[in-house]
């Protein structure tokens, strides 16, 4: 059975997104379909070949320590091996970068199939990508010799080193410390002394050198630490330095996760004897900045491993409900031959709603790396412009919405296998493992929540939101699927209304129920995706895809968008109500 839809992901591309337009554009000129078919045949292929096989086995294999050095788990570091050699990571390189120059957005559906087949497998190739990208992007020529072309020779991996023990969502209070330790051919070099935590891949037998990109701060004269984010700086901290000895950097521990388990996570001691070298990324107190860049790619990257596994999920419970066979039908009690589950309507309601939420959910990750692509490689300003600021208010949607709801929908394929769902003889429960990391990595949903509300709908006075309300009400105006469209325009109303509110308000009121908000502003936005998803399939076909995306459109406007009040009801009812309760309920 195949782990993630192509045909699917053929009309997403083609028929909804019209991702053909970046053909177009300069960057991408002489490009075709079929060319990005031939990467997604391969991509996928290699996925369910090489990733499928060791997805259980290197989840009861866990990563492990020998004589201070990781090792994992044999299949997954051969098939992670046998995708750098095949250059698959080097998708949406530039070609005078050496890769295929290919859009993100088709590297990202490429990434989907290795997602929905291993995602433990997938954080290695997803995480190099981004680090390499972020150092071609702020690197001067040297450093991203240094640094990022072994990364695109498939001979090293990347890691992104932010969290400490006691930094995690507050990255501003980190104490990683960086001394100025002269120059030389690749920048500023610097001394790194302190503890990370959390570091995914932070040492593999995978490559022989890894790429540490680290947030430190430099320390000032008087030997104490710049306060806050801006006095963040980024470095880059080889395992392996340029004259081939070991930099100062050790694995301390690993961690033991309840999934996700086949990539290493590592507390990690960088400078325990001389202090780490690293070398120093663009300017001094830019640090976050720059990682913004890598962490938004990692965003949309969470929120389509989310969509992946749930699409998975949704194929594999569709399969047993179709097989098993329990009960009779409503009414036939006692009669004949126990029916396929799939015969009863609640059944049908969970199967229903895991599709709502898997093709949602991966139509969104998909449109928002089209816009990562147009925020680069659109031919004017204003377009580049408009599509940037689209991509930074749907980033906090696209990395929660599929992470929490993805989650909800594999617990409810575990629901449509009954007890066996809760075994570990089914795939279910390793994906419902996998995939609880979703809402805590690369920025928590609370966090998520905060950055959608506090900065990027209230930070400009809703001018952004407001654009976002005009594009979804222009769809509401097309044709087809009238009530739907209605709903979608009294949601946009009853939005615009709470945001004008929460503007008069104080900013630590506002933002008191942020995560609602979240939710509700996530479930508008995809009530805009289905309607246009099943507008678009309308008008393409054919027929099946027509009657299955319009039937799903259906069910989340009627089962989904009415639950839009409920999520918005602390902010409109009682939004003093979890900030005022008094310490004493909490008091242990
Ligand atoms: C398996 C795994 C892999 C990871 N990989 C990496 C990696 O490769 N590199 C890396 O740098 N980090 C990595 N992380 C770290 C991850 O990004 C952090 O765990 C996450 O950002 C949360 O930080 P924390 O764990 O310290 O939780 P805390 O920050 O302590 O948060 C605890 C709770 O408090 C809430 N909270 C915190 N502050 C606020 C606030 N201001 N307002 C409202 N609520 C708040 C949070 O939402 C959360 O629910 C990984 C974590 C895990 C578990």
């Amino acid at each position: 059975m195949a782990v993630i839809s192509r045909s699917d992901i053929d009309f997403l591309l083609h028929d909804w997104l019209d991702a053909g337009r970046l053909a177009q554009l300069p960057r991408f000129a002489g490009q075709d379909r079929e060319d990005w078919g031939r990467y997604l045949d391969l991509a996928h292929a290699m996925a369910e070949r090489e990733f499928l096989p060791c997805w259980k086995t290197s989840d009861r294999q866990e990563p492990w320590m020998e004589n201070g050095e990781v090792r994992v788990e044999p299949a997954l570091a051969a098939a992670v091996r046998l995708w750098l050699e095949a250059g698959l990571h080097l998708a949406d390189v530039a070609p005078e970068e050496g890769g295929m120059g290919l859009p993100f957005t088709v590297a990202t559906a490429g990434m989907a199939g290795l997602m929905a087949a291993n995602v433990a497998g997938s954080a290695f190739v997803m995480l190099s990508c981004a680090n390499a990208r972020l150092i071609c992007a702020f690197g001067t020529p040297a450093q991203v010799a240094a640094f990022a072309r072994p990364q695109h020779a498939g001979r090293a991996l990347g890691t992104m080193c932010l969290s400490e023990p006691e930094a995690g969502s507050s990255l501003g209070d980190i104490t990683t410390r960086a001394r100025a330790a002269g120059r030389d051919d690749l920048g500023a070099r610097y001394r790194i002394s302190g503890a990370k935590m959390w570091i995914s891949a932070g040492d593999q037998d995978i490559t022989g050198q890894i790429v540490h990109l680290v947030l430190a701060k430099v320390v000032r004269e008087d030997g104490t630490l710049p306060e806050g984010s801006r006095g963040i700086s980024l470095f880059m901290v080889p395992k392996i330095l340029p004259d081939g000895s070991r930099n100062d950097i050790s694995v301390t521990g690993l961690n033991h996760k309840m999934g996700y388990r086949g990539t290493p996570n590592c507390a990690m001691a960088f400078g325990e004897r001389e202090g780490a070298t690293g070398w120093l990324v663009g300017q001094e107190g830019q640090g976050l900045a720059q990682m913004f860049q890598m962490m938004n790619e990692a965003r949309i990257n969470v929120g389509l491993s989310g969509a992946a596994m749930a699409c998975r999920g949704h194929f594999l419970s569709t399969a047993y409900a179709c097989e098993r066979r329990q009960g009779r039908a409503q009414g036939r009690k006692g009669q004949g031959r126990p029916v396929p589950i799939v015969a009863h309507p609640d059944i049908r309601r969970m199967l229903l709603a895991q599709r709502a939420i898997a093709e949602g959910a991966l139509a969104l990750c998909l449109k928002s790396a089209m816009l990562a692509d147009l925020s680069h490689a659109a031919q004017t300003q204003a377009e580049r412009d408009s599509a940037a600021e689209m991509l930074a208010l749907l980033t906090p949607v696209t990395k929660s919405w599929p992470s929490e709801q993805g989650l909800a929908a594999l617990s409810m394929g575990i629901q449509i296998h009954g007890g066996y769902g809760y075994t570990r003889d089914f795939d279910l429960e390793q994906l419902y493992r996998d995939s609880r990391l979703n809402p805590i990595h690369e920025g928590t949903t609370g966090i998520q929540a905060l950055d959608l509300l506090g900065r990027k709908v209230l930070g400009d006075g809703g001018a952004a939101f407001g654009r976002f309300l005009a594009l979804v009400r222009r769809e509401a105006k097309g044709e087809g699927f009238a009530e739907e469209a209605a709903t979608l325009s009294r949601t946009a109303d009853a939005l615009e209304e709470l945001v004008a509110r929460l503007a008069g308000w104080p900013a630590e009121r506002a933002l008191g129920n942020a995560t609602g908000f979240l939710e509700a502003f996530g479930h508008f936005v995809l009530g805009w995706v289905w309607l246009s998803m099943a507008r678009a399939a309308a008008r393409t076909g054919p027929a099946a895809l027509a009657e299955a995306k319009g039937w799903t459109c259906r069910y989340f406007f009627a089962a989904e968008m009415p639950r839009i009040p409920a999520m918005m009801a602390l902010l409109t009812g009682a939004p003093d109500l979890t900030s005022a309760a008094p310490e004493t309920l909490f008091a242990g």
